[in-house]
């Protein structure tokens, strides 16, 4: 059985307590693989890396950083396939997935931010009057902490770790302890780029024990962290006062409005993707369709339809739509909420049941499912239940879509399927959401805000928000 290990200042070692954690292939329901169960000590040695790195690091000429930040895009690139099913096999997402998007994305996010770097200016002017100009310095933060979630393994791992290091930070970071491989594998890749020792150190273990020693760690700077709200809340309480900078991206239940004067076939189509993809384990999934009710029941046949027509399957088989979910645990809270839907008022329109796969019995698998819903003010719709269940209702007219979209306490991506101009706007305009998408589904351009509002988190990432986040401003002021 493999056994993966701290990477810290370079190098992998076993952690110091030698305390070691099951890791699970959920599409087999096995243990596949040990990781470390890592603790306060092992985010001192990690942190200890880190800082003796940052003095050398931050003072690295950007187009050197740069170049580096390059050649490990391509060598996960080069590696696309190992990284993909490794991604597949961890997660339980299927294969075909990992290897379109997650793995080329994580190689982009190094892409990205080893140019956008060069291109980060800061701003300058005059205070007229008064003889003086105005600058912003911007500095590297330090040391700083990036905590990601298991849903997107690599992707969201290297989305904070690439600008972080870009903008001349060194890094303590922890993956989920559910899917650790790809970031375990990042390491080396990291290694034979060139990236000096210490400047990345990759900890793995149990987020209430080593992901809270780094947020806890009175110099680690800045935490970007992306997972639950209930644990964003949690981490906030404890950097708060220690005056770290924070940037938290939380959950989301984001309303799929759709209007009947939409491109019916490609909403339809999108709209399978936006309900199910990972197995619907994306914070950006549209779990609430709320659908304009003179197509209500043409939309539902439909949809229902498609949904039964998805092929569920072992994730490494191509032809597979609908993988494992993450974790047992996980399968279990989602399958509770179906079975929880009479009762809070909602009728399950198909789907709903556990899935078993020849050869994988013990996996983690459940049906896609549809869930019709009347109270918008049930569990089913106020929250994030995180797996592949969506729920449906009717709304009669553009103040009633706002009004529903707009009553939960997250507020992080919205889809609008509409051809008109104004209606579009106008919903845009209104909509509590960070990320607002018309007639498409994340369509994500590198150089846009990412985050949420309300529930859905603090603080943008993504583009300049990034390099902003992992840098400290300081004003010059000079008089002549
Ligand atoms: P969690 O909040 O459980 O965990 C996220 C990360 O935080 C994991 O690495 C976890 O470690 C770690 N962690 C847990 N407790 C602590 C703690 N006390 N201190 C520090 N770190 C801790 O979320 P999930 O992993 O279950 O991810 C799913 C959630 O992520 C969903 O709510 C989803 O909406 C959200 N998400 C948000 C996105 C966004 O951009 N807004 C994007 C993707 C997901 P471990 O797993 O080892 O316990």
């Amino acid at each position: 059985m493999k056994k993966i290990e701290n990477y810290i200042d370079g190098k992998y070692i076993a952690p110091i307590k030698n305390n070691w954690l099951d890791n699970y292939n959920p599409a087999k329901g096995e243990v596949y693989s040990q990781i470390p169960d890592s603790s306060s000590e092992d985010i001192e040695l990690a942190y200890k890396a880190a800082s003796n790195a940052f003095l050398s690091w931050s003072a690295t000429s950007l187009q050197e950083r740069s170049t580096i930040l390059l050649k490990i895009a391509k060598l996960i690139k080069e590696n696309l396939e190992e990284l993909a099913i490794a991604e597949a096999i961890d997660n339980g997402k299927p294969l075909t997935l990992a290897r379109s998007v997650d793995i080329p994305r994580a190689s982009d996010n190094f892409q990205f931010f080893a140019h956008a770097i060069t291109q980060f200016a800061s701003e300058a002017h005059e205070s007229s009057g008064f003889n003086a100009i105005n600058f912003t310095l911007r500095h590297p933060i330090g040391v700083v902490g990036c905590i990601s979630p298991w849903n997107l393994p690599l992707y969201l791992f290297t989305w904070k770790i690439a600008p972080a290091l870009a903008a001349g930070n060194t890094v303590i970071a922890k993956p989920s302890e559910i899917t650790p491989m790809t970031a375990y594998l990042l390491g080396e890749i990291c290694t034979k780029a060139g990236l000096p020792k210490g400047v990345l150190n990759i900890v793995h273990g149990l987020g209430a024990k080593a992901g809270q020693a780094i947020v806890a760690h009175p110099q680690v700077k800045a935490i970007s962290f992306t997972g639950g709200t209930v644990t964003g809340a949690h981490i906030a309480k404890i950097a708060a006062p220690l005056f770290k900078k924070l940037s938290l991206e939380l959950g989301g239940k984001n309303p799929n409005l759709i209007f009947a004067d939409c491109d019916y076939d490609r909403m339809l189509e999108t709209t399978l993707k936006s309900s199910f993809s990972n197995q619907g384990q994306i914070c950006l999934c549209g779990s609430r369709i709320l659908v304009e009710k003179s197509i209500y029941e043409r939309f539902k046949n439909d949809f229902i339809a498609k949904t039964k027509a998805l092929k569920i399957g072992q994730p490494l088989d191509k032809d597979t739509n609908i993988g494992a979910l993450v974790s047992k645990p996980h399968l279990e809270k989602v399958k509770r909420y179906i079975d929880d839907a009479n009762a809070e008022g909602g009728k399950v329109l198909c789907g709903g049941e556990y899935v078993t796969i020849v050869d994988h019995k013990k996996g983690y698998y459940l049906q896609p499912t549809i869930i019709e819903v009347s109270d918008p003010r049930c569990r089913l719709v106020q929250e994030e239940i995180f797996g592949p269940v969506v729920t449906i209702m009717p709304f009669d007219n553009d103040e009633e879509a706002l009004e529903l979209a707009n009553d939960v306490r997250y507020g992080l991506s919205c889809t609008i399927w509409t051809n008109n101009l104004n209606r579009s706007m106008k919903m845009a305009k209104h909509i509590d959401a960070g990320i607002v998408w018309v007639n498409t589904w994340m369509m994500r351009d590198l150089r846009t805000p990412f985050g949420g509002i309300k529930d859905s988190g603090v603080g943008r990432e993504g583009g300049f928000e990034a390099l902003r986040f992992f840098t400290e401003p300081k004003n010059v002021c000079i008089q002549y």
